[in-house]
Formats: C-alpha cells, structure tokens, sequence
C-alpha cells in the first residue's frame, strides 16, 4: 500500500462505459488523490486512446483484437503498454502496480479479472453486479482469505455500505433496497408486450449503460441487486427487501434490530458512489449539485408490482434456490438482453427466456469455479436455441 500522501493507482476495467467515464471525470477532479494505472475496453478504441492520451496509463488493453494495431500505433510515442484479447484482462488484473480495482465491465466478463484482483488482495470497488449474482461465495470467499476489501460501487449497496460505518457489532435486521421502478412503472403487460428497445433505453432517472438500462425496465437490475446484497453483506434471502421509490433520492436503507432505520441519500448521480468507492474510507469534498427538500416535497414508497414484472419474482427465486440458479438467471438475461437490444425478441419474452432456462439447466448445490462456467455456457446455448439466434 502507498504511503499516506501517495496518491492511489486506479485500475478502470470497463473505462469506456458508463461507469468507467464517470470514475475518470472523478479522477480528473482529483489528481493530486488519484493517478490512472490501468484502462481496458472492449471495443471502443477511439475513446480508449483518447483517455490513454490524456491520463498515460502504465497499461492500456482491448478487447477486440482487430483493434491492436491502431491502439499501438496512436500510443507509439507514450511508454504506455498496450494489450489485446479478452484473455489478457487476468494479466492485467495480475499486475502489482495498480492499489484498487474498479470493476465496471458489464456482464459475467467481469469476473475473472475481478475474481484475479481479489486473491491478490487487492482493494476492488465493485461495479459489476454480475460478478456477486453468478459466484458470489467464490469471490467473498476468496476476499475474506487474501483480506481483499470489496467496496460497492452500485448505489443501492454503496448507501448499504455507508449505513453501516460504525455498525459492526450491530446485526442487519433486514436491508431495503430502493428502486426507481423504471420507465414502465404502473405499465400492465398489455403496454409491455409491445414495448421496443429505444423506448425501453429511457430512463427516467439514471443514464447508464444499455443492459443495465434495460435491466432497470424489466426490474432485473433490482433482482440482480439483491443477490449482489446478500453476498456483500452476508444476509439471509428474507432480510433483502425492495421497494419502489419513484424519486431516486433515498438510495437504500438498514433496519437494525431495535427497528431503527439508517439511509442514505442524495441526488442520483453514479459519481458521488464511485468517489466514495475510490476515496474509502475518507469523504472527498466536491462540487456536484447538492439535493434540495424543497424540489423533492413528496417522497413516495409502494409495493413492486411482482405480477407484471417478473423478472423480480424469478430473481427471489434463485435467491432463495442458492447453487448455480442465479449463475443460470443470469446467463440467460444476458442473452435474452442482448437480443432485445437487437430487436430480435419482445420485452415480455426476455422474462419467458430466463424462465424456461431456469427450469432447464441441471440444478448444481455447491459449483466449484469451473461448473459456474460450465452452466454460463450451457445456459447461454440453451437461451440462445429458444431465441433461434
Ligand atoms: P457500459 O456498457 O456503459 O460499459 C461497459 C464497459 O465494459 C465498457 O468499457 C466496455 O468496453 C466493457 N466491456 C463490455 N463487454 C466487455 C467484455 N466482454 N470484455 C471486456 N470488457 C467489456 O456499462 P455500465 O453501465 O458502465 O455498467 C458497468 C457495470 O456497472 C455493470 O455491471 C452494471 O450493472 C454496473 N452498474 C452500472 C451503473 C451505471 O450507472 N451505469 C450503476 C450501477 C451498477
Ligand atoms: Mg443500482
């Protein structure tokens, strides 16, 4: 670890994305804290030469690997390392010059350099939900043994996390996870079935990626949440609760057990979790907008609508089951995501797709590492066969 004064090493995993933008906009605000060691992306070159110019990296990488000589040659002059091919994101996650991972690839591709920074020790702040939702024992347990701190960078989980600064010895009674309700909220599914994919990209809220964007619309994303939840903060399924908070101000709560209730708020904006993740465990002073009572008179709480919204109900369900459902649940949302987001399937069928996978891959009590991968691929196939993809 650097000395008091050191500034951090930030390792960006997914710097091109949502995520990954809004932590260098921090960066940028912060350079006498923070220095960039790391960027990889997937296939977003321009942007990823763009930041490497800008922030001069010991390390850049790409996945796509059509993309490496143009990266190489833009970069010619830096003594910046340049890397392509997904299979290179566990070296990079191997190196020793970075202090903290942020973790923000979307989907199951994050895991495996995430899961290679935990049994490093290193610090991770955790974007990528997916990670916890397909092997989250693996992961906690692998942190627990090589004392890896794993700080959410998700909101919902940073207000958790925030809450419980100075709790340790107090039990978790049960943990509200708030959700907007997305751009259909009160929608039936005679609205939903005709749903197309840019309506769906509106949120009301937030601007994120488009699988999480559509994840929210379906309310996956809070379902993902709670699996993410009861693995960071070690929580029996029926202490996760969700409720719908059209405002987006309350970013979660903690009941403990006198029945007191802690939660945190602000504005949604992804930067305020982000720093925080980065500057743990000190609060840096910024100069975002602040929330205001008087623009927000009415804060509103009701029940999801689990009939019309599936997804929630399915997601409960491989809470609850444990093994490899929720690995399963997540592989075919994936799939079914991504070929809605093509146009190729309706909105309702992306629940229908999850379901039937679900009910069709072989259930496994305790997958080691590799029968997680095995059931991502076997699912994905599945998924992929009743799209006819
Ligand atoms: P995004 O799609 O905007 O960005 C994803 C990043 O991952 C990009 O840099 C992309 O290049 C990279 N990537 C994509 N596929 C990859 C692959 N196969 N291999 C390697 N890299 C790949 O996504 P986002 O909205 O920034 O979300 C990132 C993660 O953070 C997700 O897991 C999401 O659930 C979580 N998250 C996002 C938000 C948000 O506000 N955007 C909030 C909470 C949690
Ligand atoms: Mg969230």
């Amino acid at each position: 670890m650097p000395a008091a004064k050191q500034k951090k090493r930030i390792a960006i995993f997914g710097s091109t994305g949502s995520i990954g933008t809004q932590a260098l906009d921090v960066i940028r605000s912060h350079n006498e804290l923070f220095e960039v060691e790391i960027l990889t992306a997937h296939s977003n070159a321009e942007l990823l030469i763009e930041q490497a110019l800008e922030f001069e990296p010991n390390a850049v990488l790409i996945g796509d690997e059509a993309k490496y000589e143009m990266l190489k040659t833009a970069l010619v002059s830096k003594n910046i390392k340049v890397f392509a091919g997904e299979k290179a994101l566990e070296e990079l996650a191997d190196f020793n010059t970075y202090d903290i991972m942020l973790a923000a690839i979307v989907g199951f591709a994050g895991l495996k350099p995430t899961l290679k920074a935990v049994s490093k020790g290193k610090m991770v702040a955790l974007a990528n939900k997916e990670t916890l939702v397909v092997a989250g024992d693996i992961v906690m347990q692998t942190a627990l043994e090589h004392r890896a701190p794993i700080i959410p960078v998700d909101s919902e989980h940073s207000a958790i996390f925030q809450c419980l600064v100075g709790e340790s010895r107090n039990p978790i009674e049960k943990i509200i996870l708030t959700a907007s309700g997305g751009p259909f909220l009160g929608k039936k599914p005679n609205f939903l079935v005709n749903v197309k994919r840019d309506h769906a990209l509106q949120h009301p809220n937030w601007s994120m990626g488009a699988k999480i964007t559509i994840d929210s619309a379906t309310l996956m994303n809070k379902g993902l949440e709670m699996i993410e939840a009861k693995w960071l903060f070690n929580l029996k399924p029926e202490q996760v609760e969700v409720v719908i908070h059209q405002q987006s101000v309350i970013h979660s709560m903690v009941q403990f057990q006198d029945g007191s209730i802690k939660a945190q708020m602000g504005l949604p904006d992804m930067k305020l979790p982000i720093q925080y993740a980065l500057g743990f465990p000190h609060r840096i002073k910024n100069e975002f907008p602040r929330f205001s009572f008087r623009k927000y008179p009415n804060l509103s709480f009701e029940e999801p609508d689990f009939k019309t919204f599936r997804n929630l109900g399915l997601a409960i369900q491989a809470l609850k089951a444990g093994g490899n459902t929720a690995c399963v649940l997540n592989a075919a949302n994936e799939i079914a995501v991504w070929a809605f987001l093509k146009n190729r399937i309706g909105f309702l069928d992306i629940t229908a797709v999850v379901e039937k996978t679900i009910e069709k891959i072989n259930f496994i009590q305790k997958p080691s590492l590799e029968e997680y991968f095995e059931s991502d691929g076997e699912a994905r196939n599945f998924a992929a066969s009743i799209i006819k993809l």
